[in-house]
């Protein structure tokens, strides 16, 4: 809509008859070709538009009255903490809204030194190295570090970010497939040959909210001869005892090479992303990693609610249990209803139903009694393995978990995906 007013507005300026004018016109051929393509596919996405801050309960437009909010990576609920904003707020006003520099040029400010550091210290790595997201930290990892030489050994299911990555870089690429550890094995005797082999996997898959099975892979690696690399974006701040991710989960904290992960999810949810791991790489990323070189500095608010959400996980891990225990509540909850919910008690629930109609209907009547909730069809999720993923936080009250599972209920048996 937007775009074909755009569109319209630029060719009524061109002159008429222009070469402008049919180059404009045959653009605007084949982008509303290619959105009806969208459309008929049935993938068109479409934003539901939040009026308040994130949090458990939002107001979204075009929903009278407050909603309960099931759709977030909010999982600690420190999006909306009063903490973290206070810290958000002080960072502006002392450090400014921004420095209108990338890191290397003028954009490095004592905040951005102090959270690396702490980051670091959070992991029990050497060092870090901000992004503006973390989107960014695994575009710029691999390229920077592997060669022709190298190979990397990915699973089928990691996150597009990290395949972005992968395919930026020249080393040879191996694609296993998802948690399948002995398809690992066959790749990795195959990639003895080069000189360097990772491993890249994420933490936790958000689509089914299953874990990689850190234990196994740093066991072949370690017999093969490679490094790990995990992408912890779902993971970090509350996997493990401490919230310090799958690594701590799993007990392979000192085999795990390298951890990127976002500042975007658990941990305060404003931006940014990092690389944490050995003293040495992070040098070789601030020399070479192409979006921390040319991309502005991550903004002080941003620094300062990340920063304050890590001072929080480190004073104490009452937040972490509490999601814990919310997560335990809702999945058994759910699988007494008799609903079959994927995944290891990750916060990420899926609640799956196969049919892709009954999953958006089901997520529609969901909303119709304040829940918000989403449902994923192909080609997000494979053909017939439609589901609704429901992502429990901290926040969430008991009343809200049980107010969810009951009209999960209601509106299952509604749709027949209930007996
Ligand atoms: N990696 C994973 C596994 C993710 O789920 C996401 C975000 O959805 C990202 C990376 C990107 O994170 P950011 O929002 O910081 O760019």
């Amino acid at each position: 809509m937007w775009a074909g007013r755009v569109l319209h507005a630029a060719l009524s300026r061109a002159p008429r008859g222009s070469r402008a004018q049919s180059a404009l016109a045959q653009l605007r051929g084949i982008l509303e070709e290619e959105l009806e393509s969208i459309r008929g596919a049935g993938t068109w996405k479409s934003e539901r538009v939040i009026t308040s801050c994130q949090g458990p309960h939002i107001h979204v437009d075009g929903a009278p009255g407050g909603i309960i909010n099931f759709c977030a990576n909010n999982y600690l609920g420190l999006s909306s903490h009063p903490e973290v904003i206070q810290a958000g707020l002080q960072n502006l006003k002392e450090f400014g809204a921004g420095l209108s520099s990338v890191r290397f040029i003028c954009g490095t400010q004592s905040i951005h030194k102090d959270l690396e550091a702490k980051i670091a210290r959070f992991h029990q790595r050497e060092d870090a190295i901000l992004y503006p997201s973390c989107f960014d930290a695994n575009a710029g990892l691999f390229e920077a570090l592997l060669t022709s030489e190298d190979a990397v050994l990915s699973d089928e299911l990691n996150h597009a970010s990290i395949i972005d990555g992968i395919r930026l870089c020249k080393a040879h690429k191996y694609r296993y497939r998802h948690l399948d550890m002995a398809d690992l094995e066959a790749k990795l005797q195959e990639a003895q040959k080069h000189r360097l082999r990772l491993v890249a996997t994420d933490g936790a898959f958000s689509m089914d909210g299953d874990i990689a099975p850190l234990q196994k892979i740093c066991h072949l690696a370690s017999q093969y001869g490679a490094l790990v690399f995990v992408d912890e974006s779902h993971a970090t701040g509350f996997l493990g005892p401490t919230g310090r991710g799958t690594d701590e989960l799993l007990g392979v904290m000192d085999q795990v090479t390298i951890i990127n992960s976002t500042l975007g999810k658990a941990l305060g949810g404003a931006s940014g992303g990092y690389t944490t791991g050995p003293g040495a790489l992070v040098s070789l990323l601030r020399q070479r990693a192409r979006p921390y070189l040319f991309s502005n500095s991550l903004p002080p608010a941003a620094v300062g609610c990340a920063s304050k959400a890590l001072d929080l996980l480190m004073e104490s891990n009452a937040i972490v249990q509490s999601m814990a225990a919310k997560t335990l509540r809702f999945r058994s909850q759910m699988e007494a209803a008799g609903f079959t919910i994927s995944g290891a008690n990750h916060p990420i629930c899926p609640v799956m139903l196969g049919d892709a109609r009954l999953a958006l209907n089901i997520a529609d009547d969901m909303l119709k009694r304040g829940i918000f909730v989403i449902g994923f069809s192909y080609p997000v999720v494979p053909k017939g393995k439609a589901r609704i993923r429901v992502q429990i936080s901290a926040v969430h009250s008991e009343e809200d978990i049980d107010r969810c599972v009951e009209a999960f209920v209601e509106v299952g048996r509604l749709h027949g995906a209930l007996p």
